[in-house]
């Protein structure tokens, strides 16, 4: 009955790790040899459209129309060298992933054969038949068109036969419909805040960066197994199973020596993702067995970020020729940590200097607590706003759960930080004069490139900490587009420090000197958002109720957290920095929770099936097979030694009786809320509906499919257990 189960496991068990080809040059050789770079730019470009395309990329120059014919010409060009045969504008919708259309090279040439062709104007827009990518009604049918727009910020790369133009994806009217498009907006925003703030400190500076290292969590499940779990396959997590006797209680995983079959994969994901110009550096198991972590060195935002989509793809290509599936949800597996997508966040300014790090003088240094406080400013005022960038469906199992980042957001600073902080709050004017000094230093602010050196008192259980010179949000899901998350916090950040200039200024008009007037502005910022700093334990209960004292957003219902993106404060604020405006916001909260009750309404069909069709009957039949069994006793045995001989079974087989007779209830209590919530109005209140009356159905199913599943004989079982999933590797 169960023979799937048996067969994939043993299968999966003989599986021995497919061999990689190791190229022959050396990594720092094939390094983006996908990719078209500066150095291929250089090789294939005209030298004025060469120098026209550096400078519209580093300076943000407008684009002329008239390089882009020589820049598809040379794009073209270099593409067909490599066996390139066609071209796509790759973009992110706001669904997860990305998306493509590939166009051939090939063109009539008008003596009724074919001509690879390629111009400026396919480079630079196209307009998709896009209607079916998720818009929260910007687009209405007949205007049902939208545009995607070469990114010059991103190279073009090659994937396959498919040369990738990176592109923002917007609509006929030009709001955005995508994740890049806002994502630049708010790049920009910041990183020329920032530039202004900067020259309070050195005129010498020209531009700023926003950089993104993001360290993506996943697990890795091996094919058959995936193939035999049709809640895997179709929702991206188990919606049931018993927890393993084994699972990371003896931590023996994280860090352990890599499984070889996990190696190997590991090992040709690195070299594809090298010659796609990605920077991986890092690679090891997680906490959870079967949990792995990748992470590459940092990059400017736009390109990490870009990246971290690619590697996405690129992880589930490759997992296959390893006969593995890689799990990006949040939360594949219950009882074991979920894994998260780390984005370490901080401005660079192009003389090097990083904004978010202890500096060598005490100037610099109060250019670094300049940055530092306005980013937990910015934290404190938007912190719901935060959250709701990195809300969803899948993240919601992760948050909240006694393992990962809270449902809340604060900042840990560290104690050295906190004693800065707090040392420069109480510090009286004599001080800050000293401190500004060039010899001065009272505060000890500029011992702290000494002090931070070690910053092992990381609080794991941070949502967002500063880690000695940048910090880390934590609490972004693994499946996410890192982007949902640095719009937001690029605009927060953005919009704060233009705030600071303002205040800075106006004190500086009227007559106060700069240093005095920051020093100034700074110690009220520190009063100010003190409710935000939390070096403590995040999961506590003190805290949940200590949070909403201090009142920071406490919200847990995910369709409601979505609200924050449509509150005044958010709408004034993405306005002012023109990142998005309310029309944008609107249609994309509608999006979320459409997303939201559509993963739900799945997770709940998919629930319902498997309950019905696959446990049920197991179930059943097993506990047929004891009162068989009973009944047998009972007529070889005298009626005394019979009731006590099957007085276990009896039990087991009432218990058979209650859980089934649960499960049919309740799944039908469940299609019952899914039919009423359909029938809602409004995507907001349907979501609302999803989330508080189906989705806890989910887990009260699941309870007694679990507890079914310890009683039922394993050999009858249908579903690959956890400890298969979690060990065979
Ligand atoms: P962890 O101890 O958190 O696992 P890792 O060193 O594995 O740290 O990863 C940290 C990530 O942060 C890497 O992607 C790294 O490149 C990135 N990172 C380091 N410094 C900065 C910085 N100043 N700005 C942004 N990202 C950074
Ligand atoms: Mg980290």
């Amino acid at each position: 009955m169960s023979s799937l189960r048996f067969r994939v496991v043993e299968e999966a068990f003989k599986k021995k790790a497919v061999p990689v080809e190791r190229p022959e040059e050396r990594p720092s050789e094939y390094f983006a040899k996908y990719v078209f770079n500066r150095e291929k730019m250089f090789r294939y470009l005209p030298r004025k459209t060469y120098d026209a395309l550096v400078d519209a990329i580093d300076n943000g120059k407008p684009l002329n129309r008239e390089i882009a014919d020589p820049v598809a010409a040379g794009m073209k060009k270099w593409a067909i060298e490599m066996g390139v045969t066609h071209y796509t504008h790759w973009f992110h919708p706001l669904t997860d992933g990305t998306a493509e259309k590939h166009d051939a090279f090939v063109e009539h040439d008008g003596k009724g054969g074919m001509v690879e062709e390629f111009s400026g104007k396919l480079l630079i827009q196209q307009e998709g038949d896009a209607s079916s990518f998720p818009n929260g009604g910007i687009r209405n049918t007949f205007e049902a068109r939208g545009y995607s727009a070469w990114d010059p910020s991103s190279p073009a790369f090659i994937v396959g036969d498919t040369l990738c133009i990176p592109t923002i994806f917007i609509s006929y009217t030009g709001e955005s419909l995508d994740y890049k498009a806002p994502l630049l907006k708010s790049i920009d925003a910041v990183t020329s805040a920032a530039l202004e703030v900067c020259h309070y400190f050195d005129s010498r500076v020209k531009k700023v960066y926003s950089y993104l290292g993001w360290e993506q969590e996943y697990f890795l499940v091996d094919e058959g197994l995936y193939a035999a779990r049709p809640d895997l396959l179709l929702t991206g997590r188990t919606l049931m199973g018993h927890e393993s006797s084994k699972n990371q209680q003896l931590e023996d995983h994280y860090f352990g020596a890599i499984p070889t079959r996990v190696s190997a994969f590991m090992q040709e994901l690195e070299i594809e993702s090298l010659k796609l110009g990605i920077p991986v550096k890092t690679r090891h198991n997680e906490v959870a067995p079967n949990q792995f972590e990748l992470a590459p060195i940092y990059e400017e935002c736009n390109l990490a970020n870009d990246h971290n989509q690619v590697i996405m793809e690129l992880m589930r290509r490759v997992a296959r020729r390893h006969g593995f599936r890689v799990l990006l949800h949040e939360k594949p597996f219950k009882g074991v940590n979920g894994s998260g997508k780390h984005n370490n966040w901080s401005l660079g300014t192009d003389t090097g200097i990083p904004l978010l790090a202890p500096a060598k003088t005490p100037e610099g240094n109060l250019q670094f607590v300049t940055f530092l406080v306005n980013v937990i400013m910015a934290v404190y005022k938007h912190n719901a706003l935060l959250k709701a960038s990195i809300s969803s469906a899948t993240n919601a199992h992760r948050l909240g759960a006694n393992e990962a980042p809270p449902a809340i957001i604060s900042i840990f600073l560290g104690s050295q930080m906190s004693d800065v902080l707090d040392a420069l709050e109480n510090s009286s004017d004599d001080a800050v004069i000293e401190l500004c000094d060039k010899t001065g230093v009272k505060l000890n602010i500029s011992q702290i490139p000494e002090l931070l050196m070690d910053n092992t008192d990381r609080n794991r259980t941070s949502p967002f900490a500063f880690t000695g010179n940048r910090f880390e949000f934590r609490a972004v899901g693994s499946s996410a587009n890192c982007a949902a998350a640095m719009i937001v916090l690029n605009s927060a950040v953005a919009h704060q420090l233009r705030l600071f200039k303002e205040e800075v200024d106006k004190k500086i008009q009227a007559g106060e000197s700069k240093e005095k007037a920051i020093i100034r502005v700074l110690k009220k910022y520190i009063k100010e958002s003190k409710p935000i700093r939390f070096d403590g334990n995040g999961y506590s209960d003190e805290w949940k109720a200590e949070a909403a004292a201090r009142g920071l957003d406490c919200e847990t219902s995910t369709p409601v957290i979505f609200d924050a993106y449509i509150k005044p404060a958010s709408v004034e604020m993405f306005s002012a920095v023109g990142v998005m405006n309310a029309v944008e916001l609107a249609a994309r909260n509608e999006v979320k929770w459409e997303m939201y009750t559509k993963k739900i309404q799945i997770e709940a069909r998919v629930m319902g099936d498997l309950a019905l069709n696959h446990i049920l009957p197991v179930a059943t039949r097993y506990q047929a097979l004891l009162l068989d069994t009973v009944c047998k006793i009972k007529e070889v045995f005298p009626p005394e030694e019979a009731a006590a001989m099957s007085s276990k079974d009896m039990e087991i087989i009432r218990k058979i009786a209650r859980h089934t007779l649960s499960i049919q209830e309740m799944v039908a209590t469940m299609v019952n809320a899914r039919k009423l919530a359909n029938k809602i109005e409004g995507e907001r209140a349907k979501a609302i509906a999803y989330h508080d009356t189906v989705a806890p159905m989910l887990d009260e199913i699941r309870y007694h499919i679990d507890k079914l599943e310890l009683m039922v004989d394993n050999q009858m079982w249908p579903l690959p257990k956890y400890r298969e999933m979690l060990f065979v590797r």
